[in-house]
């Protein structure tokens, strides 16, 4: 529409309920949504009370689309700005449902329901709100033939919002992920390994406002190149979600030699990820993250009896949150598509922790027994160069980012990563 102003209307949901904080949190959020849009061009944004505006967006489609990625968004709109009168509201609805059944491969509505909401902020508009919905109903419902009127579950819904000085009006809702900004609860380490779970567990951490610092076990040679790639590949696609992510990965070959070699096979699972608790431990130290976040579900896996899930606890010595504790694999994998890693993580490429597998692994495992047996493989140095040989990868927006430049130290936490 010719000379109208291009936005995105953004809508945020918990963040507003958070009463003491709710400034910090909008905050945030803003801060979430100018990274998430970084090279889409805009004119500024803007946080009126209870939304946030993108405003003069180049491209409104995809400035809205990447903003419904945000944490803490609910949905968005691409939009216009109309001028208060009824005239050009109606102009303004016209074309944005126009767009927006474009988008659907339906240009003329055809099969498909609609209504018109209209608010007003401004009571001295002229018309009420319900009759300024019915006006532009009429006026639509003339070009696009093809519409039903419904007033319960339309498919599509003109929104029109009448401000002191201007109107917003929009045909289309993109769906947000809810959660609450990246950051603003703070910080964990999440265990990423290369298959379904963990990266889903990550990505619930990041929804409910962790910032996490991802860990991944590395086995060369035991495991290639490809197992790897994976790991970047997984948190490349989580950091579509979080704004900047940082990978760290750790080389476990010579602890899960270790343990192969010196325990008994029943053990091995649960020493190894008792090994990666203690590492992870560290990281969570020099990061300031309070948490570890793994995909561990009750009862999963052998490894993943309460007994056990205690005894690799122990190891971490601080609180291991799970966010797949409760769910069937079915939700996870369902969840995973959605969030897109499932695909990554079906990749038939081996993880550490599928190595050297017991075949008859402890199910109920005693934190005495895995002590005195850990007290005979002289871990210690082995975990020391474990961590000593971590690599950190930064990645953003899908990408991996070049390497910092030398002389920046890596592991400061808002080094890289941000807060
Ligand atoms: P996942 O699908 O996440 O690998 P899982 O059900 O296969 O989980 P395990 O292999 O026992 O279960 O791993 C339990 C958790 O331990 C993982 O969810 C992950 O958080 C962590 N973990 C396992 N292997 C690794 C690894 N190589 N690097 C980092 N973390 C790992
Ligand atoms: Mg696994």
């Amino acid at each position: 529409m010719n000379g109208a102003e291009r936005l995105v209307i953004v809508r945020y949901g918990e963040v507003g309920l958070k009463r003491g904080n709710r400034a910090l949190f909008e905050k945030l959020l803003k801060r979430r949504l100018a990274d998430a849009l970084r090279g889409e061009r805009h004119g500024g944004i803007e946080r009126p009370h209870g939304r946030i505006l993108v405003r003069a967006a180049a491209d409104p489609w995809a400035a809205a689309e990447r903003a419904a990625r945000v944490f803490g968004v609910t949905s968005t709109s691409p939009a216009l700005s109309a001028p208060r009168e009824p005239q050009a509201i109606e102009a303004a609805a016209s074309f944005a449902l126009e767009e927006a059944l474009a988008r659907r491969g339906c240009p003329d509505g055809s099969g498909l329901t609609m209504k018109v909401e209209s608010t007003r902020a401004d009571k001295s508009f002229p018309l009420g709100s319900m009759e300024l919905s019915r006006r532009v109903a009429d006026a639509v419902l003339s070009r696009f033939r093809g519409f039903g009127v419904r007033m319960k579950e339309p498919d599509l819904t003109v929104g029109i919002e009448v401000r002191t000085d201007e109107a917003l009006v929009f045909a289309e809702r993109l769906r947000g992920p809810g959660g609450l900004p990246v950051g603003s609860l703070g910080r964990a380490v999440a265990l990423l390994s290369g298959g379904i779970d963990s990266p889903v567990a990550a990505w619930l951490a990041m929804k409910r406002g962790l910032l996490v610092e991802l860990l991944h076990f590395h086995a060369p040679p035991f495991v290639g190149e490809a197992s790897r790639e994976k790991a970047l590949d997984l948190a490349r696609a989580l950091s579509r979600y979080g704004g900047r992510l940082r990978l760290w990965i750790a080389p476990f070959a010579a602890v899960q030699t270790a343990i192969r070699d010196g325990a008994p096979d029943p053990y091995r699972t649960l020493l190894y990820r008792r090994a990666m608790n203690r590492v992870a431990a560290r990281l969570a130290d020099s990061s300031n993250a309070r948490a570890l976040v793994t995909g561990e579900s009750l009862g999963q896996v052998a490894s993943q009896t309460l007994e056990n899930l205690a005894c690799i606890e122990d190891a971490a010595g601080r609180m291991v949150l799970r966010p797949l504790l409760t769910y069937d694999k079915e939700e996870t994998i369902a969840l995973a598509r959605r969030i897109g890693t499932f695909e990554i993580s079906s990749r038939p490429h081996p993880d550490c922790c599928t190595l050297f597998t017991p075949a008859r692994p402890k199910i109920r495992g005693r934190l005495e027994e895995l002590r005195d047996i850990e007290e005979t493989l002289a871990l210690e140095p082995l975990l020391e160069s474990c961590w000593e040989g971590r690599e950190l990868a930064h990645l953003a927006h899908g990408e991996l980012l070049p390497p910092a430049p030398p002389g920046i130290a890596a592991d400061r936490p808002g080094s890289g990563g941000e807060r």
